[in-house]
């Protein structure tokens, strides 16, 4: 923080350690003692790191892209898939939602940083076919020695994700891969990107290929960092392929099956950013409820009522929000389970015939809404310590901004939404 405003006694309060506090009360009921444990072991690793990095003025200052290892070195990166270097991690959607939860509390931007790579993790643990080259990708990217990101938006085909015009070529011994993608995050400081593109233009689904580059090796894959001002500390790149090369060994999918793993990761991509929102929501409810048991406005004498205490922050703002929170928790909490149980035999279902899709995007569409209302009201339920760098209000609030757009718009949601009702009733 630039010059400390608030009381030492106040910040305290809104400590991380307070904040984890506010958030297990309230997990106390929906998880067992095993799940308590695990969250438990994440928020110790988070406070000793909080307390390594300075507090706010680390979240404040730093690089995140310097906290990978240290999160990599701890498995806090992801936990929805399986590592194939290690078999002593709890795994899963529940364990990923509860790790992003916790991660979330610690600070939203940087757990952005580390979906993203996540995304470029996801299609190699389903298709690197025991390839050596992409077993060493996913174990650097699980143990954040190096950064990844996808590349699927363009410049001129954003919802119409699909309908793409980054060219992919044939080659001797591989691909090339020529043309632009944008809002691509981390691409600036990524290792490594997942990227799409089509042979041909016209016909997208019968030619969509995805592969893995490096800018280590291939030249013709740069990125230059783009403003988003609400995600200050997450670099979002335009990402440009020029005479790019790809080698048949980095191929993740060929002609056509690049439009089956796109849609195979819509659906863990979009939980995820659900459960962030989550996260976040988690992160603005205990700063605001800690805040607002010590804060004290009017009264007699003068400055003796805990602003709580006033309706207007206590009943219509904390515990309104409280309950919106605790729902969309208990439904994500009850999506993981279901996906977790499902997992093996929807194993091999076709991604167009998966009953996550609809799911998976309700709950986004949902999370991604209600992640900026109660931040903005959490915010403001704060007073002016809310908009200040004296907590990391700020931070929740730039991510609660971005949450609409990405992994899709809320219309996009609505239309997929729109088509399941369709289905639902055919199967009647
Ligand atoms: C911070 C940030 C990070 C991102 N990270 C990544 C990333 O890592 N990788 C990546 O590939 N992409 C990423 N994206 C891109 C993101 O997925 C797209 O921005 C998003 O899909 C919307 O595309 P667009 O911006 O082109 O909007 P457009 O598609 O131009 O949409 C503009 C408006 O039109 C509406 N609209 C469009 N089509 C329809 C329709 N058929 N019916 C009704 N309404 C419609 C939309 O809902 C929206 O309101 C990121 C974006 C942001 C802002």
């Amino acid at each position: 923080m630039k010059i400390q405003l608030v009381e030492d006694e106040i910040l305290d309060m809104m400590s991380l350690k307070n904040q984890y506090g506010v958030f297990n009360n309230n997990m106390m009921m929906l998880l067992d003692d095993n799940d308590k444990n695990y969250i438990e072991e994440i928020q110790q690793l988070c406070l000793e790191q909080e307390e390594k990095i300075g507090g706010i003025n680390g979240h404040n200052n730093a690089d995140y892209y310097d906290w990978f290892p240290w999160a990599g070195k701890h498995a806090l990166i992801n936990r929805s898939n399986e590592y194939p270097h290690r078999d002593d991690l709890k795994i899963g959607m529940k364990a990923e939602l509860l790790r992003c939860w916790t991660m979330d509390i610690f600070n939203p931007q940087f757990n952005m940083a580390m979906g993203a790579s996540t995304l470029c993790i996801n299609p190699i643990v389903h298709h690197h076919n025991n390839r050596e080259n992409l077993l060493k990708d996913l174990q650097d990217l699980l143990d954040g020695t190096k950064i990844g990101c996808i590349g699927i938006t363009e410049p001129k085909r954003g919802s119409d994700a699909v309908n793409m015009t980054v060219k992919a070529e044939k080659v001797d011994g591989g691909y090339t891969i020529d043309g632009i993608k944008c809002y691509t995050t981390n691409s600036p400081k990524a290792d490594m990107v997942a990227v799409y593109a089509v042979l041909n233009e016209e016909d997208p689904r019968g030619t969509m290929v995805q592969g893995i580059s490096h800018k280590e090796w291939d030249r013709g894959f740069k990125a230059e960092r783009i403003g988003i001002p609400s995600v200050s500390k997450v670099h979002i790149g335009k990402t440009i392929f020029e005479d790019s090369f790809i080698p048949e060994d980095y191929m993740t999918g060929g002609p056509g099956e690049g439009y089956h793993i796109l849609f195979e990761g819509l659906v863990p991509e979009r939980i995820g950013i659900a459960a962030t929102n989550v996260g976040q929501m988690w992160g603005a409810f205990a700063l605001a409820s800690l805040y607002s048991t010590v804060r004290k406005q009017f009264g007699t004498p003068p400055g003796t009522t805990k602003i709580l205490l006033h309706q207007a922050v206590g009943m219509s703002v904390l515990a309104k929000y409280h309950s919106r929170l605790i729902s969309i928790t208990m439904a994500l909490l009850k999506l993981a389970e279901a996906y977790d149980a499902k997992r093996d035999e929807l194993a091999g279902i076709s991604p167009f015939m998966n009953p996550f899709v609809a799911m998976a995007s309700q709950v986004k569409e949902q999370a991604a809404q209600l992640v900026h209302e109660l931040t903005y009201e959490c915010m403001h339920a704060m007073g002016g310590t809310g908009v200040t760098d004296q907590t990391k209000m700020p931070l929740i609030q730039g991510v609660s901004e971005i949450a609409e757009v990405v992994g899709g718009t809320r219309n996009v949601q609505l239309l997929i939404g729109s088509r399941t009702i369709n289905t639902m009733v055919k199967m009647i």
